[in-house]
């Protein structure tokens, strides 16, 4: 629950239940509707490319109304997703007309074409709300970076909420601090340190951050879900979010998981368009991620 919000991400079909205040952000007309509002939410294809968006398949599966979602005043219809292929998904979403709100991934280092997207998506009054805006949370593994997790996290939201077209960021908040690290960022622009801070970031990350796009997946001999992995060692390792990542690991089917890595040759690092050691972290992501399986 998050300022009224109660959003759940995962699963194929996600229903959120939005206060009245929350859609005030949105720059659209809908957002002077004052009724509380139901939004349901469909979950991004993994790896789709916009096809699906108009296939009334993906209507009758995912969503509990039959389109279109906006028969009903109070009741809207939202996209959200953070795996490969969501530019093109957005695109479609955008084209398709029935979307009032897109609840994203948006960060400075995954996505150069997102910007243009979302003013697209503005000027058709679909408002967003965006997660995941510090990349990854990496900051201590860059040297210069490992004593400013505090600025770099409020860099990360001022420049995500500098946006005209973002109406507001989800942020995980688990105690008083981060919620006044946040805070602090709220109405305020970037000033030129933090710009080249988040500069930095994104050079020395460029090569490391999975995008968790997939692409790679195609190469793999075995099945592996590095897309899957890489997210749930990043919740593990750089969220602080242990039993979690752990729990998502052991409920990925057995010849998903990372556990034939060690003994490849590794055909997936030629395959990532970032250039990643994409071998050399499954396998650190397996040994962190699979106590109970060992
Ligand atoms: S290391 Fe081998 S088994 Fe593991 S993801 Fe890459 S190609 Fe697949
Ligand atoms: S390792 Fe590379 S190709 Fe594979 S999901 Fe991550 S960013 Fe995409």
């Amino acid at each position: 629950m998050l300022g009224g919000l109660d959003l759940h991400l995962d699963g194929p079909t996600v229903v959120a239940v939005l206060h009245p205040q929350c859609l005030q952000g949105f720059p659209t007309d809908r957002a002077k509707r004052t009724e509380v509002g139901v939004v349901h939410v469909v979950e991004q294809p993994q790896g789709g490319a916009g096809d699906d968006i108009a296939d009334p398949l993906l209507w009758a599966e995912r969503t509990p109304l039959p389109p279109p979602a906006r028969a009903r005043a109070d009741h809207h219809l939202g996209l959200t997703g953070h795996s490969g292929g969501m530019e093109a998904c957005l695109e479609a979403a955008i084209d398709d007309g029935r979307f009032d709100v897109f609840c994203i991934r948006y960060d400075f280092v995954s996505y150069p074409d997102q910007g243009r997207i979302l003013r697209r998506a503005a000027e058709k009054g679909i408002g967003t709300m965006v997660f995941k805006v510090n990349a990854g949370n990496r900051q201590i593994d860059i040297e210069k970076l490992t004593s400013s997790s505090q600025f770099y996290n409020q860099a990360a939201v001022k420049w995500a909420l500098t946006n005209p077209d973002v109406a507001s960021v989800c942020l995980r908040i688990t105690n008083f601090d981060q919620l006044r690290e946040y805070a602090a960022a709220v109405g305020t622009n970037l000033d030129d340190d933090e710009v080249a801070m988040l500069r930095h970031y994104a050079e020395e990350m460029y090569d490391k951050y999975c995008r968790f796009c997939g692409t790679c997946e195609a190469s793999c001999p075995h099945e592996v879900a590095v897309a899957d992995v890489m997210r749930f060692a990043m919740y593990f390792k750089y969220y602080g979010r242990e039993k979690d990542a752990m729990q998502r690991y052991q409920s990925l089917p057995g010849d998903f998981t990372a556990a034939t890595c060690d003994a490849c040759v590794g055909s997936c690092d030629a395959a990532c368009p970032f250039g990643r050691a994409v071998r050399a972290e499954l396998v650190e992501a397996h040994q962190m991620l699979s106590f109970s399986r060992a």
